[in-house]
Formats: structure tokens, C-alpha cells, sequence
């Protein structure tokens, strides 16, 4: 069985195709700059050099188009033809409060994700153009929608909620929702295989730092909370992000700098965090290597992004009433030495104390705990794009 997993972002689409019996991912590749000049495809097969195809694509249906020609092409092709692809998953950034798990896309469905649209005016437009181009061109293939949020609808009430006038959950649905909840679920699974131990029995929190970064507390395999909220904006600093802030601010700056509230809402989203803060970029790299370099603003950057992680953790290990492990994944999680020696540092009292050395790995599963420590620290590659596929066969399956 191969499913494809789509990805789409408003001028993106990344894509798998995973043979599931093995999980054996036999092509992978992204199409950038939809709708703009120069858009370009580069197609990856499974042991043959990449391919670079440069073709103007309007809309996402010719991208889709274009990455299912790369898939049966016959040089750089991994199959014979489309009835090869059994079904396709495809990542949802927003289920809101209807979807906790995957779901078969039908045309109920498709409404729902409309509905959602309202509260990610920025995610689920492209999801949901995306999942049209692919219902278009392969209209008997069964298709999933997996949710970032879904995870996260275990979280109780006194979690989620805002402390705002409750008419506003009730009219327009503001609460926290979570986000990264397909790579939480995914390496929370891992780490209780890794500790072999009960997957309901463990407290664990989950450290996501990617570009967009953010912690969640899975109990008994179950998330309780999470940092992120009504949107992706919420939680820790993040590259352009500004994370947790006085809500205060806005107002303040709206009359001092002559602002809109969405210019504010464009800088939080886009000019703040590392970018802001240091002035530097929004690349963790950059800042590490700023920081190093004696770039004083660069080096708070990284010292406010590993207190923030800090605090979350100490947090999460409270609300879950102790904690078993903790996990590194993303961008920077899995590969970022000094951040996750740095937020580690001086947590004996919780039981964490890191080994330096076992420290020193990028990119790669491993315990890096120091002997004895009660907390295990872990870094686990996350593989979103696999547990989509998973997600899409179960659904697949039970059609
Ligand atoms: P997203 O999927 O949210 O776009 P990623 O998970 O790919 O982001 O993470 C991107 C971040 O990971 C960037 O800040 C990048 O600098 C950081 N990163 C990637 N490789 C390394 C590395 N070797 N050392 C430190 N940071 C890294």
C-alpha cells in the first residue's frame, strides 16, 4: 500500500510517497513559489539523484499535477502509474473543537474545514486548496485529513480555556487549541518505546523547536496542555514569532507607533522573536553563531528562547504532578547542542541532569541523560510526514 502525503502551504506543497509495509519512503519533494514566477519542483526518488524541474505553475492543481507526472515519470519515477497510490493524507492545520483524531475527507468533511477557516485564516485556506487540487485529479483515491490540533482536543477545559468573558467560546470559539499535534503524538510514542515502558503511563513533555516551537504535556498518552493557542502565535519565542507576551502591549503600541492592529498582529507574527529580538535572522544557526562571536543582542536571544523552553517544562512537570521524560525534536531540538545544554542546566532539583557528552549529537535518537538521572532525557527525530501516512491507512483501511 503507498500513501502520499500532502503538505501545502500558501505558495508550497511538500510531499511523501511512503510504501507502508516497509515505511519506506520512496520519493519525497516540494514545489515552491505556486502562483509566482519561477516556481520550481524538486523531486527526490529513493536512491537516484534529485531532479530539478522549473515549470510555471499557476494554482496548486498544476502543482499536483506536476508532482504526480514526477512520481510515474518513467527515468525518475517510483511507480508505474497512478492506481498505485492506495490513498493520500493530508496534513490540516485546524480541526477545531469537531475533529480529535484523523478523518475520511468527504464533502461534510470539506464544510467543517471551511468553517475552521474563520479561526486560521492563514493555514487552512492552502490546506484545504491543496486537498481540492487532489480531489480533482484522483477522485476515487480515499483521502484523509490530519489534524495539528487534533491531539491536543484531550486537553481539560481549566487547560484550554481563556480567562475571557465565556460568551467569546461560545460565539467565536476562542480557546487554546495547540498546534505540531501530529509531531507531539509521534515522538511521545517513541519515547515510551524507547523507555519501554507503557505509552498510558508515563508523563512526558514534548519539546518541538523547529522555526515555529512549541512544548506540550502528555499524560497517560494524552495531551494535557500545550504552549501554542487560539493560533500558532502563542506559547514560546520562536524565529519570527514573538510568543507569550502582555496582551497589553498591543493597545500601547498601536497608539505610540501609529499602527494597525493587524500592522501588530504582522509584527508578532513576522519581525519578532529571534529575528527581532537579535536583529540578526531568524535561523537559530545564526544566532548561535552570532552569539558566539560576541554579538550581545544575539546572545540574549538564545538565553530569552532556552529560559522560556525552561519555564514550560517546569510548568508541565507541575501540572502533570512530575515528569518521566522529556523530549528534543525539530529543527533545533534535535540538532541544537548548546540550546538543550542550555535549558537543561541547573534542573537537578527535578530530577534532569544531561551528559554532556551523550549531549553532543545532532539529528539522531538518543538518551542523553546523565547516569542515574530520574528524568530521561531523549532526542527523537520527528517524522510528521510518517505518522500522517499511518494515520491515512488506518482511515484507508476502515473505508
Ligand atoms: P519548521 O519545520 O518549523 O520550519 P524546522 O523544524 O526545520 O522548522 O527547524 C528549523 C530550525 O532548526 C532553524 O532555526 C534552524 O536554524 C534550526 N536548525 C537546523 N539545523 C540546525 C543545527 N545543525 N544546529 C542548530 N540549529 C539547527
Amino acid at each position: 500500500m503507498n500513501v502520499l502525503v500532502i503538505n501545502c502551504g500558501s505558495s508550497s506543497l511538500k510531499y511523501q510517497l511512503i510504501e507502508m509495509t516497509d515505511e519506506e519512503v520512496l520519493a519525497k519533494g516540494l514545489v515552491e513559489r505556486i502562483g509566482l514566477e519561477g516556481s520550481v519542483l524538486t523531486h527526490r526518488p529513493k536512491d537516484m539523484d534529485k531532479i530539478i524541474i522549473e515549470k510555471d505553475m499557476k494554482d496548486h492543481k498544476e502543482a499536483v499535477k506536476l508532482v504526480l507526472e514526477a512520481l510515474v515519470d518513467k527515468n525518475h519515477g517510483v511507480i508505474k502509474s497512478m492506481d498505485e497510490i492506495t490513498a493520500v493524507g493530508h496534513r490540516v492545520v485546524h480541526g477545531g473543537e469537531k475533529y480529535s483524531g484523523s478523518v475520511l475527507i468527504d464533502d461534510v468533511v470539506m464544510n467543517v474545514l471551511k468553517e475552521c477557516s474563520a479561526i486560521a485564516p492563514l493555514h487552512n485556506p492552502p490546506n484545504i486548496i491543496g486537498i481540492n487540487a487532489c480531489r480533482d485529479l484522483m477522485p476515487d483515491v480515499p483521502m484523509a485529513a490530519v489534524f495539528d490540533t487534533a491531539f491536543h482536543q484531550t486537553m481539560p477545559d481549566y487547560s484550554y480555556m481563556y480567562a475571557l468573558p465565556y460568551e467569546y467560546y461560545e460565539k467565536f470559539s476562542i480557546r487554546k487549541y495547540g498546534f505540531h499535534g501530529t509531531s507531539h503524538k509521534y515522538v511521545s510514542i517513541k519515547a515510551a518505546e524507547m523507555l519501554n515502558k507503557p505509552y498510558n503511563e508515563l508523563k512526558i513533555i514534548t519539546c518541538h523547536l523547529g522555526n515555529g516551537s512549541s512544548v506540550a504535556a502528555v499524560k497517560n498518552g494524552k495531551s494535557v496542555d500545550t504552549s501554542m493557542g487560539f493560533t500558532p502565535l502563542e506559547g514560546l519565542m520562536m524565529g519570527t514569532r514573538s510568543g507569550d507576551l502582555d496582551p497589553a502591549i498591543i493597545d500601547y503600541l498601536a497608539s505610540r507607533e501609529g499602527m494597525t492592529i493587524s500592522e501588530i498582529n504582522n509584527v508578532l507574527n513576522k519581525k519578532s522573536g529571534f529575528l527581532g529580538v537579535s536583529g540578526v535572522s531568524s535561523d537559530s544557526r545564526d544566532i548561535e553563531n552570532a552569539a558566539k562571536e560576541g554579538n550581545k543582542r544575539a546572545q540574549m536571544a538564545f538565553s530569552m528562547f532556552c529560559y522560556r523552553v525552561k519555564k514550560y517544562i517546569g510548568a508541565y512537570a507541575a501540572a502533570m504532578g512530575g515528569v518521566d521524560t522529556i523530549v528534543f525534536t525539530a529543527g533545533i531540538g534535535e540538532n541544537s547542542i548548546p540550546t538543550r545544554e542550555k535549558i537543561c542546566e541547573d534542573m537537578e532539583f527535578l530530577g534532569i541532569t544531561i551528559d554532556k557528552e551523550k549531549n553532543k549529537i545532532r539529528g539522531k535518537k538518543e538518551d542523553i541523560s546523565a547516569a542515574g538521572a530520574k528524568v530521561r532525557v531523549l532526542i527523537i527525530p520527528t517524522d510528521e510526514e510518517m505518522m500522517i501516512a499511518r494515520e491515512t491507512r488506518e482511515i484507508a483501511a476502515c473505508k
